[in-house]
């Protein structure tokens, strides 16, 4: 090995605090609020003073044992979270339902078991939404890039437009249902219609915002999470009068999850000597 005199002392050094007990304690101890710092450090240009990632449960003086990223902080990930010896859970969509995670006031049984069971548990579940959308590129979009293997047809500056060989609306669809693995995709637009260029709006994104990448030059066609019905998916239904474009619906979850996978994979090594999972939430829907 190839390490001069100094460097194998600093690490011999290392090695003997480490052999007491309490030292180990102490280089391996993370908090919570350790953790969360790590997103306010690292993405500046999220809002940590006006923003839906607040902890939603546990405590920020909480130490971490170990930690699971999911799309969605449902009992079955909150259980699966327990199996890997994990208490802290980083969700991107709410756990109590609403964007904002108020608690009902009138003794709902659904959110009441949900609760016992987190603070049974002793389970800390903080919400990165704002500033996993923040990280530059984009958390959600980067991984769901990667996910799908498009990176190299990201066209120009805008990460959220590709460029395609010609392949049909049909062909397209296809590909993202096997390379996600998702169960149904609803299409607006007709199917033997030629794309060469998409645009992908992750999640539940504003009409307006939906609107603008539909609107920017050459777009054929637009993948997005969720809109609403008698918006996006009407304006693509009649932009077949002007110039024809498609519209591909993959459901919220869907079209962000890869998303969290992404997040795990980045801060896992931002945290050395906890053990960070990605737990999937899936698609809730079934197809009849
Ligand atoms: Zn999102």
């Amino acid at each position: 090995m190839n390490s001069c005199r100094a460097c194998f002392d600093v690490e011999a050094a290392r090695r003997e605090y480490e052999c007491n007990a309490d030292n180990k304690e102490k280089l391996m101890s993370l908090l919570v609020s350790d953790v969360i710092e790590i997103f306010r450090k690292e993405i500046p240009q999220w809002d940590s003073g006006h923003t839906v990632d607040t902890l939603k449960t546990g405590s920020e003086s909480d130490e971490v044992k170990g930690i699971v990223s999911t799309m969605v902080a449902t009992r079955d990930v909150l259980a699966e979270a327990l199996q890997l010896g994990a208490n802290l859970v980083i969700t991107h969509e709410p756990t109590f339902y609403g964007h904002e995670d108020y608690l009902f006031t009138d003794d709902d049984p659904v959110q009441a078991a949900k609760l016992k069971f987190i603070n049974d548990n002793g389970l800390a579940v903080w919400r990165c939404h704002d500033a996993w959308h923040h990280l530059e590129p984009d958390g959600i979009l980067a991984g769901m890039v990667d996910a799908l293997g498009w990176g190299r047809f990201q066209s120009g500056d805008d990460a959220a437009i590709f460029d395609f060989p010609q392949m049909t609306l049909a062909d397209l669809a296809a590909e993202v249902k096997s390379k996600l693995d998702v169960g149904m995709l609803r299409c607006v637009g007709n199917p033997a219609m030629v794309v060469r260029r998409a645009a992908f709006s992750v999640g539940c994104n504003s009409w307006e915002n939906q609107r603008r990448l539909l609107r920017v030059p050459g777009v054929d066609v637009l993948l997005c999470g969720e809109q609403r019905e008698w918006e996006t998916c009407e304006y693509v239904r009649d932009s077949a009068s002007v110039r024809p474009q498609g519209l591909i619906v993959l459901g919220h979850v869907n079209s962000e999850e890869a998303g969290m996978k992404y997040l795990a994979d980045w801060l896992r090594p931002r945290v050395s000597g906890i053990p960070v999972h990605y737990v999937q939430a899936g698609d809730p829907f079934c197809y009849l």
